[in-house]
């Protein structure tokens, strides 16, 4: 008898339950515990709290627990429902587990730990479960802790896109850039995306018209997105996504000189790309050499080069200098710089609001460190919705609530 009662304070259990019945089987290297209740035991009422509520039926349930050492342990009860006069047949709450879960608050709690630091179906492995019941647990405390937020203080935000697989699946991202947290995340990269952010918003206890910073690319559904939902938005067009369009249009030039002077710029993609401060002495080395050659991919290195210098000034020498690099920049006979030029003529307001608001999604950046993370934590499961809940769970900074 005195290890049925061990087992019931181990666990904690509360009157009127007690662990009645233990079986272990060193073959299957597992135990089992039986939980019983009182006979005549009366519960309260799982949704008005009314107590002394009589059993109606019982169905028998079991749940997965912490392993007992190496060996995997199991409870089984028959779980009451109560008659309320109130609520009528309703199952009564346990304290060990939530109603339509396998595994005890603490087996979950463990996985959740495990989640946390490793791949899902690492999880799933070292646990001995399948993973479609491990991400069944982190859906279940996810949404519960999304359903809880209090998004009231949104104020400046930063909107940026990542993709599940590469280039297809995309997610987008909502980051409140105060508290570097993503606040929102949804399939797609559309306007829609924005309405969709609205609305959860509302939901939130938040106010679209509260939101009067936006961080984002120069992507016209986003921008419509946030014109039309946004209202007392101000847009700034985030000068890393600017600058990474600059680049492309460097690469551009490159792979059209390559034709010619293939030999030349063999293997030195890299070099146009990165900072100079960045490269290593042998490629800042080959560069030098380089920049010496009357390549265009050398003009088009510059051109970008001078455009970078803008954010190191301020707000009215930054458009005096921007409107003089524009006007070079469309001269140029290269055509990509070209395109670029009137690009951020047509984006003008947006680029230069970062002298005044200087948000930038440079955070976003430092999240999307951590969304790569989530990711790989997400692998091998094809579906956007499991990415989108480690995306919370990594970068969200929710309150989790896990029984402890
Ligand atoms: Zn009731």
């Amino acid at each position: 008898m005195r290890d049925l009662e061990l087992f019931s304070r181990a666990l904690g259990l509360q009157e009127p339950w007690r662990v009645v019945e233990t079986s272990f089987d060193p073959e299957q290297r597992r135990l089992d515990l039986r939980l019983d209740f009182e006979r005549g035991a009366r519960f309260a009422c799982p949704v008005c709290e009314r107590p002394g509520c009589a059993v109606h039926d019982t169905s028998e349930k079991s749940w997965r627990h912490l392993d007992f050492f190496q060996h995997q342990a199991y409870l089984t009860a028959r779980v009451p429902r109560v008659r309320c006069p109130e609520h009528g047949v309703r199952q009564v709450e346990l304290a060990w587990a939530r109603e339509g879960s396998g595994f005890t608050l603490l087996f979950e709690a463990l996985l959740m730990a495990l989640v946390a630091e490793m791949p899902v179906r690492a999880v799933a492995e070292l646990v001995g479960e399948h993973d479609t019941r491990v991400w069944r647990v982190v859906h279940h405390y996810v949404d519960a802790a999304r359903a809880r937020e209090d998004l009231s203080t949104v104020e400046r935000l930063g909107i940026d896109e990542t993709s599940f697989r590469r280039g297809q699946d995309y997610v987008t991202l909502f980051a409140d850039l105060d508290r570097c947290r993503c606040v929102f995340a949804t399939p797609g990269r559309d306007a829609d995306s924005v309405s969709r952010f609205v609305a959860d918003l509302r939901e939130h206890g938040g106010d679209p018209a509260q939101v009067r910073e936006v961080c984002q690319d120069m992507s016209e559904p986003y921008l419509f997105g946030v014109l039309g939902k946004l209202l007392q938005a101000t847009i700034t067009f985030d000068r890393y996504h600017v600058k990474a369009q600059l680049s492309q249009a460097v690469d551009q030039v490159r792979r059209q000189e390559r034709a010619q002077q293939g030999e030349l710029l063999k293997g030195s993609r890299y070099l146009w790309l990165r900072r100079p401060e960045n490269l290593s002495d042998k490629q800042r080395a080959r560069l030098d050499t380089l920049l010496r050659q009357p390549l265009q991919t050398v003009r088009a290195y510059n051109w970008a080069l001078k455009f970078d210098a803008v954010y190191e000034l301020t707000g009215t020498e930054a458009e005096h200098y921007l409107r003089g690099w524009v006007r070079g920049a469309v001269r140029s006979r290269l055509q990509p710089l070209i395109d670029f030029a009137h690009l951020v003529q047509a984006h003008w307001t947006g680029i230069l609001r970062w002298f005044q608001s200087r948000v930038s999604n440079g955070l976003l950046e430092g999240l999307n460190s951590l969304v790569q993370a989530a990711k790989r934590r997400a692998r091998g499961y094809r579906s956007t919705r499991n990415y989108i809940a480690m995306i919370y769970l990594t970068v969200g900074k929710l309150n989790l609530a896990l029984p402890t």
